[in-house]
């Protein structure tokens, strides 16, 4: 069975939970390294026998969210395994943390810098203008629920990130690699489309 990782510090965290259970994969709650990969005693982490076959970053609140990674050591270590080419879904907060750059970012707040994007966040307005719409994507149409979500402001120079989606005239799914990222939350609405497409690249 294969062990999808779910960043597990705040956020949609029990709906991506079940969505990969729904699809015969094992969700795993990484909270800690050691939940990720083994820990030697003199703190050496091997990466290279990580538990994990996928990482998914849930919405939530992306400073929150950025503040407790630090909090708990996990920086490094998720720079680590994604940069190493683990397959990685990114849903809103989740989008804005692997990032390049944010921009609408508070004091203090960084990101991953893994996914060669420049986001906006908050870019479609407040909690009452949330919606769900149906949206065509590279891989098929998708039911998508848009919460404080950010857009894709634009691609990096260089970027290896391709557009999967856009909503509005705006960027809001992107695929580079082993990387999805999506400013919406498919785990709101139960469609599998995004997470079929990460258990593919195991
Ligand atoms: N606006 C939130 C942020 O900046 C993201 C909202 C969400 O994940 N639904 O982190």
């Amino acid at each position: 069975m294969k062990n999808v990782g779910i960043l597990a510090l705040q956020g949609g965290v029990s709906e991506h939970a079940s969505m990969v259970e729904s699809m015969g994969a094992r969700p795993v709650w990484i909270r800690q390294i050691k939940d990720i990969a083994p820990v030697e005693s003199d703190g050496i982490i091997h990466f290279e026998n990580t538990f994990l076959d996928a990482i998914i970053l849930p919405g939530g609140e992306s400073t929150t969210m950025w503040k407790l990674l630090n909090l708990f050591n996990l920086v490094t270590p998720l720079r680590t395994l994604i940069s190493s080419g683990i397959p990685t879904l990114g849903t809103c907060a989740g989008v804005i943390t692997l990032a390049q750059d944010i921009l609408n970012k508070q004091n203090g707040q960084e990101s991953l810098g893994v996914l060669d994007i420049i986001v906006d966040r908050n870019a479609f307005g407040s909690q009452i203008a949330s919606e769900e719409v149906n949206l065509d994507t590279t891989w098929g149409s998708i039911r998508a629920s848009f919460i404080r979500a950010p857009r894709i402001a634009q691609l990096t120079e260089n970027s290896r990130a391709e557009v999967a989606a856009t909503y509005k005239g705006e960027i809001v799914c992107v695929h580079q690699n082993n990387i999805i990222g999506a400013s919406f939350h498919p785990e709101l609405t139960g469609d599998t489309l995004l997470h079929e497409q990460l258990l593919k690249k195991i």
